[in-house]
């Protein structure tokens, strides 16, 4: 049986990128684009070619050297962050059709969550700037010195496909927070919801301030990233590319933060509120399709309650309702494309020639038609150095394996190269604290999944990033710290020559 579930909404015939208001010069090949619900081609996508990314480059250098918004003051710059908080709100349901019709995530979790974390990014950043502040130094020798904090330049934003939308709106809104202007480059498989928001926000901002451009990696994003005339790079996506991008930013000695893949641990003890923590043991490996750097991909267990834990959750993840992204009843839509089904698939094979045992899913509902829908998945592993515990396979896709102690559950925990985030589930505090303090991960989340808070730094250790995003650490990125030196009253100098 096939389903021919309906569209989230039309797409326009073709989409391409935004320079200073203005369809892009695009020059590059057609891209399709494709709704993974039915794998149907809803548009396509002209490429912005290295001509285009130069033009895109240069006009968000002249809104920088010359335009108003580097020069505005915050509480004008913050007024205008809040009508784009404004806009994204007034256009919620249109966007977040867009971001299911390019992506295959719930319609439900887009509107109520990642359309509205969009918005309030930009409402986050027009608060924060208002308390931003320099510094200023009495020296004891008659010197006054102050430090203030200015907007860098030139950002470089680009975006990965699996929460467009909420993704690259964070990286807007915290360069253009700071008075930077930007070239925005969205993942080539998810350019449409990006590419209205775009739109929107340039009728409210000035001229050139917010550059879109569209295309494969290697082609626009490796022409933006290597352009000498950007200040910042920002990018979120997997590690290996992570790599490529920093050593061609290294070049021109670009700053760049790396927001990066994971294998994160979801550490669960005997001494949890179990049924909260397998409620947040699904959520942590299950929501947003698995599809999340954050997942709470390997799911470590105390060995006491290893058994019954997994039979619980196998229950319950066999219950999850995969289906249609636009019913109010789907809980799980299908993943982002073909070829990312198929990877995430290829690793039951990967699972059992290592040793381990299928416990639930590992296949693909075809019942459900063309689209790429796949049942929620789970395996043992029979140690932590096998792959499905050690590689990112970013669907719903988990891996459980056993421990014993606390010692052990944090030394496996930290047995990866990544180090992005950390679950910790226990109700004894000496347990908790003893684990935390030896996890080496960016976010640790105590007894609750995913709970962000803008204020505090966001990402990981080791190949799960380089520096972090957030509040106070945006600031330090997206600013330079100017240092001035003044006498208040004159001191002699050192009469060099004078003898
Ligand atoms: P990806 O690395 O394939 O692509 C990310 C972006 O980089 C895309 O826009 C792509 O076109 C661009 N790109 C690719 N090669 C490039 C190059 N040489 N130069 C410049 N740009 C280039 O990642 P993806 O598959 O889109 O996203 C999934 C990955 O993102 C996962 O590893 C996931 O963990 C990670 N991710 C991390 C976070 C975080 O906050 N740490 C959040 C979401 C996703």
């Amino acid at each position: 049986m096939t389903h021919g579930f309906a569209l989230p909404t039309t797409a326009p015939d073709r989409i391409g990128g935004l320079v200073a208001g203005k369809a892009s010069s695009g020059g590059g090949v057609d891209l399709p684009v494709f709704y993974p619900g039915t794998g149907a081609q809803v548009t396509v996508l002209t490429e912005d070619g290295p001509e285009a990314v130069a033009e895109a480059v240069g006009a968000a250098r002249r809104a920088f050297d010359a335009g108003p918004w580097p020069r505005l003051g915050t509480e004008a710059r913050a007024a205008v962050l809040r009508t784009c908080q404004q806009v994204i709100l007034d256009n919620a349901d249109a966007l977040a059709r867009l971001e299911c019709l390019n992506t295959g995530l719930v319609l439900r979790e887009l509107r109520d969550r990642h359309v509205r974390r969009a918005a309030y990014n930009f409402g986050f950043f027009a608060d924060f700037i208002l308390q931003q502040a320099g510094a200023r130094y009495d020296q004891a020798d008659g010197y006054l010195t102050t430090v203030s904090l200015e907007p860098a330049g030139v950002a470089a934003l680009i975006a990965p496909w699996n929460a467009p939308v909420a993704l690259a709106s964070m990286k807007v809104a915290a360069a253009l927070a700071f008075g930077n202007t930007c070239v925005l480059k969205p993942s080539e498989q998810t350019p449409l919801a990006i590419a209205r928001m775009v739109e929107l926000l340039s009728e409210v901002l000035p001229e050139g301030v917010l550059n879109l451009v569209n295309g494969r990696g290697t082609v626009t994003g490796a022409a933006l990233v290597a352009d000498s005339r950007v200040d910042r790079v920002s990018f979120t996506g997997g590690t290996e590319t992570g790599r490529h991008i920093m050593s061609a930013a290294g070049r021109n000695l670009t700053p760049c933060t790396m927001e990066l893949g994971g294998k994160s641990a979801n550490i669960i003890f005997a001494s949890a509120d179990l049924e909260r923590a397998l409620d947040g043991a699904l959520l942590g490996i299950f929501s947003n399709n698995g599809q999340q750097c954050l997942a709470g991909s390997r799911i470590l267990v105390e060995r006491s309650i290893f058994d019954d834990f997994v039979g619980a959750f196998v229950e319950r993840a066999g219950r999850i309702v995969v289906g249609d992204p636009m019913s109010d009843t789907t809980e799980i839509g299908p993943l982002a494309s073909q070829a990312h089904m198929e990877r995430v698939l290829s690793y039951v094979g990967i699972a059992e020639a290592d040793g381990g045992t299928l416990l639930t899913g590992g296949a693909r509902r075809a019942d459900l038609g063309e689209g790429y829908y796949v049942s929620p998945t789970a395996v043992t592993a029979p140690s932590n150095d096998t792959r499905v515990a050690q590689e990112e396979i970013f669907g719903p896709f988990g891996t459980f394996l056993p421990f014993y102690t606390a010692d052990e559950a944090a030394a496996m925990a930290n047995a990866t190269e990544f180090g992005l985030v950390a679950y910790v589930w226990s109700d004894h505090l000496p347990t908790v604290m003893s684990v935390t303090d030896r996890l080496r991960a960016g976010v640790l989340w105590v007894n609750t999944p995913m709970m962000r808070e803008l204020r505090a730094p966001f990402g990981g250790y080791g190949a799960s990033g380089v520096w972090r995003e957030g509040g106070r650490a945006c600031a330090d990125f997206y600013t330079e710290a100017k240092t001035t030196t003044i006498p208040k009253t004159p001191p002699p100098l050192r009469p060099l020559g004078r003898a």
